[in-house]
């Protein structure tokens, strides 16, 4: 049995030191003959591994103290609601920035929460790129403007923020946070569920300005409130302690690698070399994106002949390339190239599309 290279968008690969160290540790973990999922998790030292994670990924993210750093639960999707139920409220209204199926969910969540607008989007292009750099309608009494930085179906990325002004800029970077360093301090929140390039599922990294805590309404139940998460160390119930372990194995990881600057030279050539495959291909893959805003992380591509679809899965299963088939909301193939995917499986996979296209071209 050898380890495939997983392609897939999430749950998605982890790094192999990772889940080595994780089988290490599974049934004694830290000298305390349990495993880390069967220790209390107000113990000491399951208090000491939280804040020694927390400022593992304050040091690799570079962020700065007026920022909480909240480890939770609910998937992003959860997040799409409790966000503005905590910092927007019912007479609130929000701008939206659409450019894909994730910030469509997270808009058509919050409306349900408090008025929302959509500042942007890109729909008319079918999400082939970005909103034009003079399509930008922001509201300057927004509560926050919300924004997907990387659309993980879509495959469309931002390489540079719009400018939001004074109004707090929310960025659901599920499939991006930790690609690449990144400015803390131009965004109000910034969160992630763990899942596509952190750790396990069960888990969101949620890092927000400590003045929007200030928002959470005191009505709002406390499970849901931000600023008690804050107060109580994420600790207000049980966390997820497995996936809040192993994401803090994959921030090591980071680090051994040379942090996130390395991360970014690795992630911007892995796609660079996806993308002259697939540019170079006579037409018999095609990536619709526009070029300027292609994703780094996930690469969307079509055969020219989708009946090839399915042949081409299964060759390249057998390849021990795995995850390629693409989300059912547009088809075709995508290939996610986050951290855990080495350059190596990158180039595996350029190998066997050439191949793949001179058998059936
Ligand atoms: C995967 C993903 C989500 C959904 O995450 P869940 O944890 O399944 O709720 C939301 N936004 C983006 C950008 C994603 O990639």
């Amino acid at each position: 049995m050898s380890r495939h290279f997983n392609f897939a968008a999430g749950p998605a690969a982890l790094p192999l030191p990772v889940l080595e160290r994780v089988a290490d540790e599974m049934s004694d973990w830290n000298g305390e003959g349990a495993s880390v999922m069967e220790l209390s998790h107000r113990g000491k030292a399951f208090e000491a591994l939280a804040a020694k994670i927390e400022a593992n990924l304050r040091a690799l993210l570079a962020i700065p103290e007026d920022y909480a750093v909240l480890f939770l639960q609910g998937g992003a999707a959860q997040h799409f609601v409790q966000i503005p139920m905590n910092i927007a409220g019912p007479d609130a209204s929000a701008d939206y920035v659409l450019t894909g199926h994730w910030s469509e969910r997270a808009e058509r969540a919050a409306s349900q929460i408090c008025t929302t607008r959509v500042a942007a989007t890109s729909a008319a292009s079918g999400y082939r790129g970005l909103p034009a750099a003079d399509g930008y309608d922001f509201d300057p009494n927004a509560a926050y403007v919300h924004l997907t930085p990387n659309e993980t179906i879509h495959g469309v990325e931002f390489h540079g923020l719009p400018d939001t002004g004074s109004v707090p800029l929310v960025a659901d970077m599920s499939s991006t946070l930790l690609s690449r360093p990144l400015e803390v301090s131009r965004y109000g929140i910034l969160y992630a569920c763990a899942q596509k390039n952190i750790g396990p599922s069960g888990l969101v990294l949620l890092i927000i300005r400590r003045d929007l805590l200030a928002r959470s309404p005191a009505s709002l139940p406390e499970i849901f409130r931000y600023d008690r998460h804050a107060a109580n160390g994420s600790m207000l119930n049980t966390p997820p302690t497995f996936a809040w372990y192993v994401a803090g194995l994959v921030f090591d990881w980071l680090r051994d690698q040379g942090g996130l600057a390395a991360m970014a030279e690795l992630n911007q050539a892995k796609s660079a070399a996806l993308y002259a495959a697939i540019d170079a291909s006579g037409g018999f893959y095609s990536n619709p994106v526009d070029p300027e805003a292609r994703s780094w992380m996930n690469v969307p591509f079509r055969l020219h002949d989708e009946s090839l679809d399915a042949l081409f899965m299964s060759e390249a299963k057998a390849q021990g390339l795995i995850g390629l088939k693409g989300h059912r909301v547009v088809g075709g193939m995508r290939a996610s190239l986050y951290n855990a995917m080495p350059m190596a499986g990158a180039q595996a996979l350029i190998g066997f599309m050439a191949d793949f296209a001179r058998r059936h071209g």
